[in-house]
């Protein structure tokens, strides 16, 4: 049972903000004391075990078991003394979230004490029985086993009482059942990919890490608003509500001081990030009331992507303490903007070069084109695939919004690098080139970097823009689990460096000069992906029909876009790259339609139980009072009554008209949504679901939101909006 709206707005006036004491003023001395991490592990372990685990960590190498042992044995010690009681194998399961199961250390002895012990098997390997995780098919439930198996590559943290232990989750037949698993193959085909190509400019590159940099939006709303709206609990979005006569449109909350219980949040919070390793830097406002953002410094691609799965979590666990819930969804109240997660990627070297920024001298330079121009060149090819990996029910309310990229994938790179991948396009000659011909290249590619250090232009309505020495990928939704865009974009690359090798190889063993060989193929790529590269406005409808004229796709939604990924090239690509098999495809799109299915119902049913049960009551009773007040003025004025209530009248007529049409809105929407759900395949339910049933429940929720208009505001029965964003 809901709380009622006025007890939530008196509970919210009695809130102080929560403060804590920092153990320390310094960062330093308690960053990562919950992690263990190599430190700990010198502190804990004997050399060889400590090397075991590099080497692990670094070449993926296998773990022997009793260095496994040995590890288990020193994190259990470890880990008991942070306060551990329990240990969980934690892991990426497809609905998106995190997932774990509890055991304890303890073992029973054979003189009724118990003792802690945690060895070298536990650790590696833990079956969960999670067998109602999603699984596409791929693991019949009676054949239940899934295990989970541990991901050296992401150090263990203690996160309340329980040691977390990253790992991977496959099936009895080795079959992915998670995120993570092929992201780790991603990363190490990028490697092995980009690894080949530095051979051309620098024999000590020996090992390519793609890095991660996301930036998390979210909201904040009190607990006890929050507890006063059943779209809010059960949808995690406010499905309607009118627009407040404040929003977003004075700017003032971008930038703006952050108001105190929300300061004191996240300063907690911001130090249990210190304490479990993750680098949180950044911390501010963004554009809509309450709505915040934080972002750490980069790193690899896996780690990056752990870390900001256990803030997710974190976030959550902090907010309670300080009577705040935190919505972490795409677009929590429409109207206002939503929240999305950027995701900043680039490759970086073991010898500590950032191939996406360009060097001094016209040699790394034409490396940092070579790895620009190929990322393009990925971009071009895969756009669909891309698309599909930030496709979910949240995000196709926020693209193509005036808010967020569009739902077309294009590139923006600035209008210089923009003129000097033209130039070069004409001034590479297809025949041998001249000294003089390469003596004017060389001058060109050596302006990269004054081309560069005007970053100012940057344009805010790109899905993929290059930001001087990364990429941004804009569009991944606040909910997402970067994994799976991650996997994509490493892929595509890695796929697209594996080709650009093989051509230029093969013009070197013609004789081709190797330089020559590269600026050709470049030169190649960047006629062909010219298509890709959009400078203008993204929000604008004249893209869309540039684009359509370019021949890009415009996937508008979710079911649209995971249809993408059933293509045959698609898992081919998959498929070549060894990063999922046919099977993992075909299990993820099935599982990615279902997610989609069964939170759009939720959300129908939600909405459909608001509507006849709050909102047509209340509006009802409303206009019960008005016909009241109208028969009252009737009975003790008599005729004179009538010009006492005109605007009585008035209003129960425009009330009157709302309720009659949300009935019959709900009527309709009902309707289409069972002829939706018992279409003949999941796919066909899922796209009902986004042409006909969304646009159809919107309807729905703009007269609850006219209804809140009209309907006095002291019996209304939900928080507004204006006070879910605004009281603090
Ligand atoms: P913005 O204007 O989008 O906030 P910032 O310069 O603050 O841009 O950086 C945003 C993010 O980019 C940060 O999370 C940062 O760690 C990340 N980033 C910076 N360099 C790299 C890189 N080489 N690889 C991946 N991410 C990076
Ligand atoms: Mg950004």
């Amino acid at each position: 049972m809901s709380i009622s709206r006025k007890q939530a707005l008196q509970d919210v006036l009695d809130r102080k903000p929560r403060l804590i004491e920092r153990p320390d003023n310094k960062i330093s001395n308690y960053y990562g004391e919950n992690v263990f991490n190599l430190t700990m592990m010198r502190e804990y372990l004997t050399d060889e075990a400590c090397d075991g685990i590099v080497d692990a960590m670094e070449n993926h190498t296998p773990i022997s078991r009793t260095i496994a042992d040995q590890v288990a044995s020193a994190m259990k010690e470890w880990a008991i003394s942070r306060g551990a009681t329990h240990y969980t194998h934690w892991f990426q399961p497809l609905t998106g979230a995190t997932a774990e199961k509890h055991d304890s250390f303890i073992t029973p002895t054979s003189d009724g004490r118990v003792i802690e012990k945690f060895d070298g098997s536990l650790l590696v390997q833990q079956e969960p029985d999670a067998s109602s995780f999603p699984s596409g098919g791929i693991r019949n439930t009676f054949e239940a086993r899934g295990y989970t198996l541990w991901d050296p590559t992401s150090p263990a943290f203690v996160w309340g009482h329980t040691l977390c232990i990253p790992t991977i989750f496959i099936s009895y037949t080795g079959f992915a059942l998670d995120n993570k698993m092929p992201l780790l193959k991603a990363l190490a085909k990028v490697d092995e990919a980009a690894t080949s190509v530095c051979q051309y400019f620098d024999k000590n590159i020996t090992k390519v890490v793609a890095t991660l940099g996301w930036e998390q939006e979210y909201f904040l709303v009190d607990k006890a608003l929050h507890a006063a709206r059943p779209d809010l609990q059960m949808t995690g979005r406010a499905l309607f509500g009118a627009t407040p006569a404040k929003g977003q449109q004075l700017d003032d909350h971008y930038f703006g001081s952050i108001p105190a219980r929300a300061n004191a949040f996240m300063k907690e919070f911001e130090l249990e990030c210190h304490k479990l390793g993750i680098p949180v830097t950044t911390r501010h406002n963004e554009v809509a009331p309450n709505q915040f953002e934080c972002a750490p410094v980069f790193e690899e691609a896996n780690l990056a992507n752990d870390h900001n799965l256990m803030l997710m979590e974190v976030l959550e666990q902090v907010a309670r303490k300080h009577d705040f819930r935190v919505l972490l969804h795409e677009k929590p109240y429409p109207g206002l903007n939503g929240s999305g997660k950027h995701n900043n990627w680039s490759l970086g070297t073991n010898t500590g070069v950032n191939l996406l920024k360009p060097g001094n001298n016209p040699k790394t330079n034409l490396r940092f084109l070579t790895f620009f121009v190929n990322t393009l060149a990925a971009l071009h090819n895969r756009a669909d695939v891309v698309r599909a990996s930030f496709a979910s029910v949240g995000n196709d309310h926020r693209l193509g919004a005036n808010e967020a990229p569009p739902a077309i994938i294009s590139a923006f790179i600035g209008s210089q690098l923009s003129t000097l991948l033209d130039e070069l396009e004409t001034s590479i000659k297809a025949g041998k080139m001249t000294p003089e011909d390469k003596t004017a290249l060389k001058l060109e590619i050596g302006r990269i970097p004054e081309v560069l250090l005007d970053n100012t232009d940057r344009n805010r309505t790109s899905p993929f823009a290059f930001t001087g020495n990364k990429f941004e990928l804009r569009a991944v939704g606040s909910t997402a689990n970067c994994a799976v865009p991650m996997t994509v974009l490493n892929t595509i690359v890695a796929e697209q460096l594996n080709d650009f090798k093989h051509k230029v190889d093969a013009r070197i063993d013609k004789g081709e000069k190797k330089d020559d060989a590269i600026l050709k193929e470049l030169q190649k790529l960047i006629a062909k992906s010219k298509a890709i590269r959009f400078e203008g406005n993204g929000y604008s409808d004249e893209w869309v029909k540039e684009a359509k004229k370019r021949g890009l796709s415009n996937l508008k939604n979710t079911p649209e876009a995971l249809e993408v990924l059933n293509r045959k090239e698609v898992v081919e690509l998959f498929e070549s790259q060894g990063v999922l098999r046919k099977e993992e495809v075909a299990a993820r799109v099935e599982v990615e339609l279902e997610n989609y299915i069964m939170k759009r119902q939720i959300e129908y049913r939600v909405l459909l139980n608001m509507s006849r049960n709050i909102i047509l009551p209340a509006s009802i009773r409303f206009q019960n009072g008005l016909l009241g007040n109208v028969g009252q003025l009737n009975a003790i004025l008599g005729k004179d009554a009538k010009k006492y209530s005109i605007a009585q009248l008035e209003l129960i007529k425009s009330a009157g008209q709302l309720i009659q049409d949300l009935h019959q809105s709900c009527g309709e929407m009902e309707a289409i949504h069972d002829r939706a759900e018992s279409a003949k395949s999941a796919l066909q339910t899922a796209k009902q679901f986004a042409e006909k049933l969304m646009p159809s429940m919107e309807h729905v929720a703009a007269i609850c939101a006219s209804l809140e208009e009209v309907v006095d505001d002291a019996d209304w029965p939900l928080p507004k909006f204006s006070e879910l964003l605004f009281t603090r």
